[in-house]
């Protein structure tokens, strides 16, 4: 019989198998909590069951565990990068980033590469393997608290599930997932207001998520207002109108304000004109608009905006009172942009 991966059972699952097998049903809560909780590797760790359930579960499932492959400390700002290798031998990222603010932020990943292939970011470069189980994408979290604490001495206080990847096209397990973060009885119990999902923009995503009331932090990676412009850097398939479609139904329903993450790219997206269209675009609801450094990647051809030019672009956003925040590049020396770190191992 082929074994299966114990972590890919949900708690109800869990309960009707042991029930099923004519094990007692809170057995199942003693189970997942020593693999949500504890993140244990072996069914002998497992202390308060009885070896007749724990030869059960040997004989039936496996522990996949995700192993750190490698990890780089920036010299810079103490970003720390993790290379995370799965039970089928794939490679995705996590990284943790302490900010001045005493917040240890954990960015994760989705998926295995990305089919998205923005032309600027290294994932993009990498070919598509999978989605991420639910339990890869919360494990990743775990793994990085764990390791927050060893490093910073405390706690992770956010998380922005922004490393490789585009979360709504894995939408069941990445929902999945931040319900254990959030969850106090089964997971780490993280607010929903410490967790933010970035998207490309994948219009029906952003409506389900509407429609599933999601509560945490909801921020797209638009990079330009212009569709000409935003078809050449990528090959998601939504144009604007979809998008902005998808927003005003995404704010009537839940009223939330959306966060708008724009690279500044030289000569590329950041003249007075660019602004103008963002500004124009951001009238759909209210929001907040990231401007972002670009970390440059290998294959380049782009480069980081001009100081000059990043400060007319705030300024005209600013004065069109808009609330903007310019987000300088961390972990410069360690290659840690999304996808960059798997990029330099292949
Ligand atoms: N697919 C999702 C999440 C992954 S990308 C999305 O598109 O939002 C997460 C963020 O990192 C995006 O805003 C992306 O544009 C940004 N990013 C990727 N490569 C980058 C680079 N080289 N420099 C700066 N930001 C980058």
């Amino acid at each position: 019989m082929i074994k299966k991966d114990i972590k890919n059972f949900s708690f109800g699952k869990t309960q009707y198998f042991l029930k099923k097998n004519k094990f007692q049903s809170f057995r199942a809560k003693q189970i997942t909590n020593w693999l949500r909780k504890k993140n244990v590797s072996s069914f002998e760790e497992m202390k308060n069951l009885p070896k007749k359930l724990i030869d059960f579960l040997k004989n039936n499932f496996f522990i996949s565990n995700i192993e750190i492959k490698d990890f780089q400390k920036s010299e810079i700002d103490d970003t720390v990068k993790f290379l995370f290798q799965l039970s089928d031998n794939q490679e995705i990222e996590g990284v943790l980033i302490p900010s001045k603010n005493n917040r240890i932020t954990a960015c994760i990943s989705t998926q295995v590469a990305c089919i998205l292939s923005c032309k600027f970011c290294a994932t993009g470069q990498l070919k598509f393997q999978r989605n991420l189980f639910f339990h890869e994408i919360y494990e990743q979290v775990f793994i990085l608290n764990e390791k927050a604490k060893e490093i910073f001495g405390k706690h992770l206080s956010n998380i922005v599930i922004m490393g490789m990847g585009e979360p709504l096209l894995n939408y069941e397990n990445t929902m999945e997932a931040i319900d254990l973060m959030m969850s106090e009885k089964e997971g780490l119990g993280i607010s929903h207001q410490r967790i933010t999902l970035s998207t490309v923009g994948i219009s029906d995503g952003i409506k389900q998520l509407a429609d599933d009331n999601f509560k945490c932090n909801l921020a797209i990676s638009l990079h330009t207002a212009n569709e000409i412009k935003r078809k050449h850097i990528t090959n998601s398939k939504d144009n604007l109108d979809e998008i902005k479609d998808s927003i005003e139904y995404f704010y009537e329903k839940t009223k939330k304000r959306i966060t708008y993450e724009y690279i500044l790219f030289d000569k590329f997206n950041d003249s007075l004109e660019d602004a103008k269209k963002l500004a124009n675009f951001c009238k759909i609801s209210p929001c907040k608009i990231n401007l972002i450094e670009y970390n440059p990647t290998n294959n380049d051809i782009f480069s980081k905006s001009t100081e000059k030019n990043t400060k007319k672009f705030m300024d005209f956003l600013s004065d069109k009172n808009l609330i903007v925040n310019l987000r300088k590049s961390k972990g410069q020396d360690i290659l840690a942009s999304c996808g960059q770190l798997a990029n330099s191992k292949k």
